[in-house]
Order: C-alpha cells, then structure tokens, then sequence
C-alpha cells in the first residue's frame, strides 16, 4: 500500500517535504510546489530535488503527487482569470515533471455567476489548452464536494469535461473520500456500489490518485470540511475499507485531513498515527505500550462517555457506540445547530481530549500524544 500525506514543500523543497514524510513513516506524499494561495513559486532548481528523490528512495517511496493551487479556476468566464489559470496550470505540469512526478490533481473549477453547462465547457477548452503541449505529467480532475458552484461533484459532470476534452489521453481522476461523501454517495455503507457507478460513468482505469479524509458534515451536505480518520461522519471503519479495497491498490492515497491542537502554533497533523492505524503498523511504530495507553484510553471511555442519546446504530443500547462512533456522531449532530457557542463548540475528538485531561488520564502526555491516542482509539486497536 502507498500511503502518506500532504507535506509542505517549505525552505528545502522536495528535501523537506520527503523528510516530513519519513517522520510519518509515509510511502507516498503530496505538495504544492509553493504557497497554494499565490503564484510565487521559486525556480525548481532551488528545490533541493536530486536530494528529495535520494532521500525518497533510501525510503522506497517510489510515487508522490503533485496539487496545483486551487486560485487556479478554468471554470472563469473572465479572460484574465482563465488565461491566468492556461499558465498557471501549464508552468506548475512543468515544475511536476521537473521532478519526475506522475499526477497533478487539480480542482476542476467553479462556474461562479455562469451555469454548471458553461462551467464544464470552459475547463475543457481550457484542458485541450494546457494538453496541447506534449508532455509526460497526467491532470488528475478531483470530485468535489459541490459547495458553492464548484464542478465535478457527480461523476457525470467529471466525464462531461473529460468527454469534451480532444486530447483527454492524460485526464486521470483523483477521489476524495470527503468531497464523495459531501458530494450525496454512500461510500460508507456501499462503497462497492459508488465504485461500480464510477467505473460505468468514468472508468476505473482513470482512478489515480485518492484522497482521504473523514467529514464533518452528513452525507450530501456539500461542505467540504475534512475530519481526522475516525472522528467524523464516514468513520475509521468504511475510510479502512477504501484503502484496502482493489480499486487502491497500488495506488497514492493521500491524507488531507486537518491539524488539531487547542493553541493554533502548536497545532500538529495526526498523519503519523492515521498512517500508522491503516496500514495495520502500529505497534512496529509506537510499540506495545501505545497499545496499551489505547486500551486503558477505553475502558475510561466506556466509563465516561454519555450513555444516551446516540444516533448511531452502534450505540443503540445507549453505549458510546464500538470505537465512540455513537458518541462522534451524536456530537456532531448537536453541532449541526449554529446557535451553539463557545465550549458547545468543541468538536468530538476535541471533547474527547478535554475529558482525558480533565481527568488526569495520561498526566505526562502532551496534546499531540493524547490526540494520537484517541485516533487509535476510533481505530478499534
Ligand atoms: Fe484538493
Ligand atoms: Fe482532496
Ligand atoms: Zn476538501
């Protein structure tokens, strides 16, 4: 399995971002190949490259995954904006195969104040541009969530776009597990059936690259926002499936989930311990003691945790639900109403923590090592 994370490609380029993989024990990764937000971008031979792709192999990460940045928009009706987007996109498929990378996964683009029809028209035309140039880098179009007027929330408008595109030999897809599932398909309880639908609409010989993220929203909620594996609506159950499903197999599945931590500057990724849970490696990673910090971490659970009110079929006998998925759940449903303020904020791994400390469970751990405890703990161990 090749599995990793989004890591920054910060002072030393490709070098820091393949050293921040290792230290998540990551067999694949992504970056932006500079801020997201800008097209500033410094030359790729300033990139530290050679040295990022030795350290990668020392590593055996053998694929990683390029992201343009998302002010790319070829769905603009407006010239500048979309010519703009033309070069942007083609100069950063240059710095991707400076570096010898396969995918670049791209957001189709947002329609703004036009229709979904003239949105997918214009991210061809602007695709049959870019893939005018000859080049060995694939476009990797994501399904999106459909918030706002974002295109490529079905898998229809996805082949709508690959459909016009003339030299589409290049367009691949990259399924993110968030957006799908924001998106109204039922990857949790038919994941099987979602793949059938994407292999009729699209083709499965164009899923390249996934995604993985949990939600913090319900099923077809069209939001967008990522969850830690495990703390969300999909769960670690049906996001643990996916990965292991043949239709990843080989593949680069990437985490994209949120960094977590009440002081924003020491906020860190659980990527470490979500790698660690879904490639079944835990103990190899954090040795047998982690294990046991887990389960001690559940019977407190089971102790504390409320024993009603839970929505979730796995808390049907008004337990926290196996693995506090009954607990998540119904947090999250509370949390669907806005007029909720403050500490009725906190979202259910944040609870979670603020239990453990209240309680004095893991009084020499820091948040981060209580935190990735508590990924262990949605993970079943
Ligand atoms: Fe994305
Ligand atoms: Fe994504
Ligand atoms: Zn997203």
């Amino acid at each position: 399995m090749k599995i990793g994370s989004h890591v920054s490609f910060s002072d030393k380029g490709l070098l820091s971002a393949a050293q921040e993989a290792v230290g998540y024990g990551a067999t694949t990764f992504m970056i932006y190949t500079g801020a997201p937000q800008n097209t500033r971008r410094k030359p790729m031979e300033e990139q530290f490259v050679p040295e990022g792709l030795a350290l990668m192999k020392e590593h055996g990460i053998e694929e990683i995954v390029v992201h343009a940045p998302y002010i790319i928009n070829l769905g603009s009706y407006k010239t500048a904006t979309f010519k703009l987007a033309v070069e942007f996109l083609q100069s950063e498929i240059e710095r991707t195969a400076y570096m010898g990378v396969e995918n670049i996964v791209l957001h189709p683009g947002a329609y703004t104040d036009k229709d979904v029809d003239y949105g997918i028209k214009r991210i061809a035309e602007g695709l049959d541009e870019v893939l005018s140039v000859d080049g060995p880098v694939n476009i990797a179009l994501e399904t999106m969530a459909g918030k706002g007027t974002e295109i490529g929330r079905t898998f229809e408008e996805l082949a709508a776009i690959m459909e016009k595109v003339t030299r589409s030999e290049r367009l691949r897809v990259c399924l993110d597990t968030c957006h799908v599932h924001d998106a109204g398909y039922d990857i949790i309880d038919d994941f099987d059936g979602v793949m059938e639908q994407f292999d009729r609409i699209i083709g499965l010989d164009r899923l390249s690259v996934i995604h993985i993220n949990d939600s913090k929203n319900p099923r077809g909620a069209r939001k967008d926002r990522h969850a830690p594996i495990g703390s969300g609506y999909i769960g670690f159950e049906a996001i643990y499936r996916i990965v292991h499903h043949e239709v990843a197999e080989g593949k680069p599945i990437i985490l994209e989930t949120p960094w977590i931590g009440k002081e924003k500057a020491t906020q860190r990724p659980m990527y470490e311990a979500e790698i660690a849970v879904l490639s079944d490696n835990v103990e190899k990673r954090f040795g047998q003691s982690f294990v046991e910090d887990v389960r001690k971490l559940r019977a407190f659970l089971n102790e504390v945790l409320p024993k009603e009110g839970t929505p979730d079929p796995a808390g049907e006998d008004g337990s926290p639900g196996r693995n506090g998925r009954g607990y998540v759940l119904a947090t999250w449903h509370a949390l669907q109403d806005k007029k909720k303020r403050g500490d009725d904020r906190r979202e259910p791994m944040e609870r979670l923590y603020d239990l453990v400390v209240e309680h004095g469970l893991f009084p020499d751990y820091d948040e981060e090592q209580i935190n990735m405890r508590l990924v262990g703990y949605f993970a079943g161990l």
